[in-house]
């Protein structure tokens, strides 16, 4: 079987922080802040209610059960085992249902049954951190359903982005910890849409999503793409 695309260093730093996935205050702190902004993109343009949902790097499950509660059937899938631990065991507790299973999107789309089993996939925050990321793009295109959306997320590769994500969030602000992120796998936008583009996926839309440490408040912001942002794309529809 050929290599899983993915870095043990990484899944091991996950798995670390993974008890703290839920806790508001933690070095999770970031993505449930930008939960409510991320959620609305993916809602306004996909329409989750109804719809089946891969969540790919779903962690503890911040994006899914909110997916969930907005009427997706979604399966979030992780390769740190205690996350998904600790996702399944939250959304018992609030009675939230996301099939959590781990497994890599690659391996997920060598399945010929899983191809165009999604209407929607989601993956955020995730893809600086794997080595090829390439490949995971390239899978999302066999498990998505014609006429499907994705949605990308990640940091951009700049001056700027180092000073913020890395300088700023972590070792000034320290709202991640030292570490979380790695300069040299920070992906650029004309990277990114360049993979999308070798699918049959067509780019839609790019936003950004920027941090003010004076309000310290999230927002969407189409005009600042320089350090996080957002990308939708769509599967053309067969006929
Ligand atoms: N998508 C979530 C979590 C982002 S953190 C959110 O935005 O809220 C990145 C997640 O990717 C971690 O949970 C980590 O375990 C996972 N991950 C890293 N490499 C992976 C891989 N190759 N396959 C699946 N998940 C992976």
């Amino acid at each position: 079987m050929k290599e899983a695309n993915l870095d043990p260093t990484e899944i091991a730093k996950f798995e670390s922080l993974a008890n703290r996935w839920w806790d508001k205050n933690s070095e999770f702190k970031p993505l449930h802040e930008i939960n409510p902004l991320r959620l609305n993109f993916i809602d306004e343009r996909a329409k989750l209610s109804g719809k089946t949902v891969l969540d790919i790097g779903c962690g503890g499950g911040i994006l899914a059960e909110s997916m969930s509660q907005r009427g997706a059937a979604v399966t979030g899938i992780d390769m740190a085992e205690t996350s998904l631990a600790i996702a399944k065991i939250h959304g018992i507790e609030s009675g939230i249902h996301v099939d959590y299973q781990q497994i890599t999107a690659e391996e997920l789309a060598s399945n010929p049954q899983n191809h165009q089993q999604f209407d929607i996939i989601t993956c955020l925050e995730m893809l600086e951190h794997v080595p090829d990321p390439k490949q995971i793009i390239q899978a999302c295109s066999k498990l998505v359903k014609p006429s499907g959306h994705v949605f990308f997320s990640t940091i951009n590769r700049n001056p700027k982005s180092y000073l913020f994500a890395i300088i700023g969030a972590e070792h000034i602000l320290k709202l991640l910890p030292k570490g979380t992120h790695d300069y040299q796998k920070f992906i650029k936008p004309s990277e990114l849409t360049k993979w999308i583009r070798a699918t049959e996926f067509q780019f839609q839309e790019i936003t950004g999503m920027t941090y003010n440490p004076i309000t310290r408040h999230y927002r969407l912001n189409p005009n600042d793409i320089d350090v996080n942002y957002l990308i939708h794309a769509t599967k053309p529809n067969q006929t």
